[in-house]
Formats: C-alpha cells, sequence, structure tokens
C-alpha cells in the first residue's frame, strides 16, 4: 500500500504518528508537502509533481491541509481524487468544513442541533440582530477566525451593540450566537473515523475562559460520550461527509450543540488523553476501502 501524508510539516505530532502506524502495518508512507506539488493537466491525464518530478500515483492520500491553504490543497485533493486515488477526506467536505457559516447551515439541514446563529450583513441594525439572536450575553464569532480566536462572549446590550457596530463598520463577517452559559467553558471533542466514534476527550477552557481551545490554555481529559452525543457526533460526520473529523459539542440543557466539524483533527490531544491508537484507526479505515494497486509493501 502506498499512502502519502499530505502536510506541510513533518515535525507535527500527528503526522508522525500517522507515519508510525502505516510503517507498523509495512506501507510505503510518504509524507509530501503539498505545498511544493504541482497539478498537470491534458486531455484524458492528471498527474502530480513533486519537487519538479512525476509523483507515483499512491493507493490512498491522507490530506492534513493547514486553514491558511485550503484553496491549494483543496486544489491538490481533488486532482488525487480525480485520478481515483482514495482520500480519507474529500476535497468537497473539507471546504465545506472550512466555512463555519456553510457548516452550520449544512448541519441544520441533516437535523443536527446548534446554538442558534444570526448572520446579516453590516447593513443591518445591530439593535435587530441582537433581538435576533435572544438577546445578551451573547457570543460573536469573526467566519475568519480559527482556535478560539475571534470568539467574543458579549454580557450586555450597550456592549453588544457598540461591539456589533464596530464589526460591522469595518465589514466583518460575523456569526452571531446565543451564549450556553450551562457548557460552563467545556467542550467535546469526538473523533470519527469511518462513520464510528473512536475516541473522545473533554476540554476545559483556562479559568475565567469560557473558550474551551487548547490553544486557549485549556486541558483535556478522556471523556465517555453519551448516546446522544455519539449520535450526534455520527450525524454530524455524516452531514459534513468527513471520512476522518473531529467533532466539536458543547452540552447544554436541550443535549449537545455542535460547534464545528475539523476535517484534519489534531490526535495529540486524543491520543494522549485517552491512550488510543487513533492513527492506527485511521490506517484501518484506508484498509477496508483500500485494495492497494500494487504491492508496495516492505519486506521485513
Ligand atoms: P474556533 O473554531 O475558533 O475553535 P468555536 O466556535 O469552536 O471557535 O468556539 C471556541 C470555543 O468557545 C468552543 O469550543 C466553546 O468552548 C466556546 N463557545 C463557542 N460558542 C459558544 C456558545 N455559543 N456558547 C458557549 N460557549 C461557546
Amino acid at each position: 500500500m502506498r499512502v502519502y501524508i499530505l502536510s506541510r510539516n513533518k515535525e507535527l505530532y500527528s503526522t508522525k504518528r500517522l507515519v508510525e502506524a502505516g510503517e507498523q502495518r509495512g506501507w510505503d508512507i510518504q509524507v509530501i508537502d503539498y505545498l511544493r506539488c504541482s497539478i498537470e493537466i491534458m486531455k484524458g491525464e492528471l498527474k502530480v509533481n513533486y519537487k519538479g518530478k512525476e509523483l507515483p500515483v499512491p493507493d490512498a492520500i491522507i490530506p492534513r491541509i493547514g486553514a491558511s491553504r485550503t484553496f491549494y490543497g483543496t486544489a491538490m485533493v481533488r486532482h488525487f481524487e480525480m485520478m481515483d486515488v482514495f482520500s480519507t477526506s474529500g476535497n468537497l467536505a473539507i471546504k465545506r468544513s472550512r466555512d463555519k457559516l456553510r457548516s452550520l447551515q449544512v448541519l441544520s439541514k441533516f437535523g443536527v442541533d446548534m446554538p442558534k446563529t444570526i448572520f446579516a450583513s453590516n447593513k443591518s441594525s445591530a439593535k435587530d440582530v441582537i433581538a435576533l439572536s435572544g438577546g445578551t450575553p451573547l457570543v460573536l464569532k469573526i467566519l475568519e477566525g480559527t482556535q478560539g480566536v475571534g470568539v467574543v462572549l458579549v454580557d450586555t446590550q450597550k456592549a453588544a451593540k457598540s461591539v456589533l457596530d464596530a464589526f460591522y463598520g469595518m465589514d466583518v463577517n460575523l456569526l452571531v450566537q446565543e451564549f450556553i452559559e450551562e457548557a460552563g467553558g467545556a467542550d467535546i471533542r469526538a473523533l470519527v473515523v469511518g462513520g464510528e466514534v473512536v475516541g473522545a476527550m473533554k476540554r476545559q477552557g483556562a479559568e475565567g475562559d469560557f473558550r474551551s481551545n487548547l490553544h486557549q490554555g485549556g486541558s483535556a481529559t478522556a471523556h465517555k460520550l453519551t448516546r446522544k452525543e455519539k449520535s450526534t457526533a455520527l450525524a454530524a460526520a455524516k452531514a459534513m461527509g468527513l471520512g476522518v473529523c473531529g467533532v466539536d459539542m458543547i452540552p447544554s440543557k436541550r443535549g449537545p450543540l455542535v460547534m464545528e466539524v475539523n476535517s484534519s483533527p489534531g490526535l495529540e490531544g486524543i491520543e494522549k488523553s485517552t491512550g488510543l491508537d487513533i492513527a492506527g484507526k485511521i490506517m484501518e479505515y484506508i484498509e477496508k476501502n483500500v485494495t492497494p494497486k500494487s504491492d508496495t509493501t516492505k519486506k521485513k
């Protein structure tokens, strides 16, 4: 089996673990920096070149595309898919998951619950938007933000109005959301691989922060999902069409609410907190879906 991990950095925990899990199976597994790949297109012929030379066609790819490189990265994933290469996450699904607004629209359509969300242009009145979202406290999310940056909790009507006016004045795309206070700064991340939950952790925000992101100083522990959390995670992964993903949910009085679905979930937090071999689960998913075109298994 020949597998490429499309990643910019060999040294990342997740990349290293995926390489390890592939090598354990005797596979030819390589890290390919997708920014150093070029796409070649001619009539009836699609090729990928790496550092100027044609790259042998793999049996599968594992995309680990950085948020700031979504356009180029997903073009590369699409190219491999057009060459009949199996991808653990499809290019369209990755693209969809990168857009918070689009994700929520898709999730809603598939019956997945989320905090009530309002999206309005900068021509609308801040007062109307606040009223539509259910009033303060509320959460503002800059659409282009990741890892908790650009997620703001606003307590009072007065503050909400001035912050909204400021953002709208700067023409920033903004989601306005009801604040789920009972989540208590905790969220649950479920790792879904090939339609199965393979691990889950609970992240608790740093003292005094309502955001649970590990990048914002949160901490992670293993978590046993409730039945409802499990079915929500599976429904969200299915709605987004992602073979491998991390579903972020916050607990609420009306059940788990999905925040977002991450198409390149980090493996460090989840493997270290649960002790599970998630990288191995991703390889099993490939094994189930791919018949290798050539036997590239290294002789031991
Ligand atoms: P990012 O994509 O930047 O991580 P999220 O939308 O996931 O942004 O928000 C970051 C964190 O903030 C969430 O994991 C959650 O802990 C908290 N949070 C986000 N939205 C809400 C909300 N509506 N109510 C309560 N907490 C929230």
